[in-house]
């Protein structure tokens, strides 16, 4: 079961859901919940090295390299890339740099105009 907050944009409703996706592709142990006794508090286990390796996938999965060039053939705006994927525009300019497609683009054009 995925729980996610319906007040959240459709951007981060989606990420939301696909981190929590990731975690069950990535076949992570779920967190551990700590109870107090009068049941009033709540602790949570944390687990960066699996937070990370989701949130890694999530972003992989929701803008793929090929989404990415896509969108650079199309001459899309970060704006409107990011509007027809569903994503933020933080991610998609992330997905871009991290992927060294934004670098290979622009050595492209200046190579081949
Ligand atoms: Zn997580």
């Amino acid at each position: 079961m995925v729980i996610y907050n319906p007040r959240h944009s459709p951007a981060r409703q989606a990420s939301d859901i696909m981190h929590e996706l990731a975690h069950l592709i990535l076949d992570h142990q779920p967190a551990t919940l700590i109870m107090s006794q009068t049941g009033d508090m709540a602790m949570r286990s944390y687990n960066e090295k699996q937070e990370n390796e989701a949130s890694w996938l999530a972003g992989c999965l929701l803008l793929p390299r090929d989404a990415l060039l896509l969108c650079k053939r199309l001459k899309l705006s970060p704006k409107e890339a990011s509007r027809r994927f569903e994503v933020s525009e933080t991610l998609f300019t992330f997905r871009m740099r991290i992927t060294g497609l934004e670098r290979q683009w622009q050595a492209a054009v200046k190579k081949f105009g």
